[in-house]
């Protein structure tokens, strides 16, 4: 079996993965977080008409030396069919349709007033103040591409024109199982060398917060039998399994076996630290990853491994479902190097315009409580020592 690196993993994870294509459409209150199904194209043109930019005066003929002011037009009202001639102003208030036979409109502030008649010190544009139709899109243009997430903006954009539902991709359900016979529940007391199963809610916590549905599956005990027979349960009642523990080579790790024997494992021998024993596969084309038990294995092949697959999955495009990835100068010394490529715990900060990267204190792949301080991991090359002030990649975790 050959070793590959992160990036090989990632590219035939998110490669093989497909997307899900069952769609429904959603009220807008509740599209927030949504993957768009389809295009958001314009029904109408932006501005739809020309309109003032600015509270003040609609002139006509900016070689006038006053205007004097015949009528006042304010947003939203009806069309009063005013037709300016040379000399004539409206009052106008910002959003308010122009009036024909406008030149340009003139900002209040910029105005000096006389009974019924305007002057300016200014000089003034043609058109200045005046936003015109279709200046922004037209009909037809693609506003929201499908694939997008649909942000608060995202949903002004779809109201301003006049959406009530959108069509989106229907949300993906994940099965949460742990595995391990030392694994104890919260709310109950932890017996002689057990441990609390962390990982399974951080990872349904996680899902949860990158807009999954979740299932939560529970503990399975080291057996092999048991572990096959709710897999394959869960492959029925779910569109994604996600398994922690049990990945491993130990006698009682049975995951892997369990997997093989359902359906389809593609096992990849993973150059990376921590993650070793990441592994994946399909019970029934239904997408199963095999996560390390160690937590911050765990959490760290979800994040950078999992996560754009389960996006992908989830009609995200391309560039979306990716990590973001870039260079940030090294705060920190490393003087030992492995054999493995690294992903360290750290933080990234902006300070006078440039990315500093720093690595946590403890980097042991069963010490969770750093990685509730790190907001980024830092991806250190296979045999690699690092100097203060070299450029390191940098992997941002925005939600940490
Ligand atoms: P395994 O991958 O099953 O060999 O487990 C590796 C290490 O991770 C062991 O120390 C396990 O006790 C620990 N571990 C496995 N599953 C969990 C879990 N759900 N929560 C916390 N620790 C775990
Ligand atoms: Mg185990």
């Amino acid at each position: 079996m050959n070793s590959i690196v992160y990036e090989q993993a990632l590219s035939a994870l998110v490669n093989e993965v497909t997307a899900v294509d069952s769609t429904e459409m959603i009220a807008l209150m509740q599209v927030k977080g949504r993957v768009l199904a389809e295009d958001i194209v314009a029904r109408f043109d932006a501005p739809l008409f020309d309109n003032s930019a600015m509270d003040g005066y609609a002139i006509c003929d900016l070689e006038q030396k006053q205007w004097q002011i015949i009528d006042q037009i304010s947003a939203g009202d009806p069309s009063k069919h005013i037709q300016l001639s040379r000399g004539q102003a409206v009052r106008i208030f910002t959003g308010a349709a122009i009036p024909q036979g406008t030149d340009a409109v003139i900002a209040q502030e910029d105005c000096e007033l006389k009974n019924q008649f305007l002057r300016t010190g200014l000089d003034l544009k043609h058109m200045q103040h005046i936003r015109f139709r279709a200046e922004e899109y037209t009909l037809g243009d693609v506003l929201l591409d499908a694939g997008k997430v649909m942000s608060a903006t995202d949903i002004g954009v779809a109201t301003s024109q006049g959406y009530t539902y959108l069509n989106c991709v229907k949300k993906i359900k994940v099965c949460v199982f742990s595995s391990g016979d030392e694994l104890q529940n919260i709310g109950n007391t932890l017996a002689e060398n057990q441990i609390y199963d962390s990982n399974r809610l951080m990872l349904l916590s996680l899902l949860e917060e990158h807009g999954f549905d979740v299932i939560d599956g529970g503990i399975l005990t080291d057996d092999l039998n048991s572990i096959k027979k709710q897999l394959k349960h869960a492959a029925d009642h779910s569109d994604v399994i996600l398994l922690s523990g049990g990945a491993s080579v130990g006698d009682k790790d049975y995951s892997k076996i369990a997997l093989q024997q359902l359906g389809k494992l593609h096992f990849w021998k993973l150059k990376i630290k921590p993650g070793k024993p990441f592994a994946w596969g399909q019970i029934a084309q239904i997408p199963t990853f095999l996560l390390p038990g160690n937590p911050v294995a765990s959490w760290v092949t979800f994040l950078i491994l999992v996560l754009p697959a389960l996006k992908k999955i989830s009609g995200l495009t391309h560039a979306s479902y990716l990590p973001k990835r870039f260079q940030a100068e090294a705060h920190f010394e490393l003087n030992k190097t492995c054999n493995r490529q690294q992903f360290m715990r750290g933080n990234i900060s902006f300070i006078d315009g440039k990315i500093f990267a720093e690595i946590s204190k403890n980097q042991g792949s069963a010490m969770l409580s750093t990685c509730s301080y790190s907001n980024a991991l830092i991806v250190i090359p296979p045999e690699t020592l690092v100097t203060q002030g070299q450029k390191v990649d940098v992997i941002y975790l925005s939600s940490n």
